[in-house]
């Protein structure tokens, strides 16, 4: 049995595997410019952030039916379940979509599919948290989260990811607000390739509750303080900072740190099918090549339940949180 986790930053997008890309682009007369799985499975080898980037929207375009979306999610919940994921809060990028003519009720409804019965068939409970990319405009963040707002019992948050450096958190000051106003949680990726303040004003501009990554918090002591005296959760994902080259190996990571700091940080798999490794090969990634020891693994996974947003459910984050501090460890010979 795995060490029971929850996963607060993970991309649904970023879980397609080559297999299934090709089952959908058979299924949907896509021709994709890779000979076999195994030809696209080297592409997913990509050396920086530009051709991951290509990559991943040109395989967006398998994805066209309600019922696309559902095998995607469905594939990614069962994975993730074998890797002791109890509860997974689920990134999804409307406006790539629409670009390609694939409308928010398409994407939410297909989504839920899979997620409505999730904790029935995997055993994990699920929310959905709609990302803005920030390297579009302001203009089309508020036309998103209208072409939202029927949708809104499916969702429980706003993010904001893709593309960070001169995008600074500001830009989206507005949409931020409405949401708010909407009743939706908030949060935002910042501080993975941008600079320390554009994590402070995701927390003063955006009022964000869980910053996305956050690792360059590491650079300003003030500002860490500040982190861990308000207790805001970090949702790092360490194997994609080493395939995206926020660090140079692993071994460099500011996890052991970071912990030591006292910051409240989560470890997640962001884009799993393209950096690795899913949320349980993450957690033993950190064990074996940083030497997190069993008791930081332990904490990792109490600060995924307590960062995550199981307000509404407080008896299923009480359960969870037992399943974690009951865990035996296997031991090694
Ligand atoms: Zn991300």
């Amino acid at each position: 049995m795995p060490l029971s986790k929850a996963e607060l930053h993970l991309h649904i997008e970023g879980t397609l595997e080559p297999e299934l890309a090709f089952e959908l682009a058979a299924r949907n007369g896509v021709t994709l410019p890779y000979a076999d799985t195994e030809a696209l499975r080297e592409a997913y080898r990509f050396q920086d952030l530009q051709s991951f980037l290509n990559l991943y929207y040109e395989l967006m375009a398998v994805l066209r039916t309600e019922q696309d979306f559902a095998d995607l999610a469905d594939a990614y919940l069962a994975r993730a379940a074998a890797q002791g994921v109890r509860h997974a809060e689920i990134f999804f990028d409307p406006q790539a979509h629409a670009a390609r003519g694939i409308g928010m009720g398409t994407v939410v409804e297909g989504l839920w599919r899979a997620l409505g019965r999730s904790e029935e068939r995997h055993g994990v409970s699920t929310r959905l948290i709609l990302c803005f990319l920030r390297d579009e405009s302001a203009a089309s963040a508020l036309e998103t989260l209208e072409a939202a707002r029927p949708y809104l019992d499916r969702i429980t948050g706003i993010g904001l990811d893709s593309a960070e450096v001169g995008h600074p958190p500001a830009k989206f000051r507005e949409v931020f607000e409405r949401a708010a106003a909407l009743g939706l949680r908030r949060v935002a990726h910042a501080g993975e390739e941008g600079p320390p303040q554009y994590i402070t004003e995701a927390l003063d501009v955006l009022g964000v509750e869980r910053v996305d990554h956050g690792l360059r918090c590491m650079e300003d002591p003030a500002l860490v303080g500040r982190l861990v005296r308000e207790r805001v959760p970090l949702t790092l994902c360490p194997l994609s900072n080493v395939r995206l080259r926020a660090v140079d190996t692993l071994a460099d990571h500011p996890l052991p740190a970071m912990l030591e700091a006292g910051l409240l940080c989560t470890v997640n798999s962001d884009d799993p099918a393209y950096f690795g490794g899913y949320a349980g090969d993450t957690f033993d990634a950190v064990h074996r090549v940083l030497g997190l020891s069993e008791e930081r693994l332990r904490e990792l996974a109490r600060n995924s339940f307590l960062a995550s947003f199981l307000e509404d459910d407080e008896e299923r984050r009480r359960r969870c949180l037992a399943e974690v501090e009951a865990y035996e460890f296997p031991r090694t010979a």
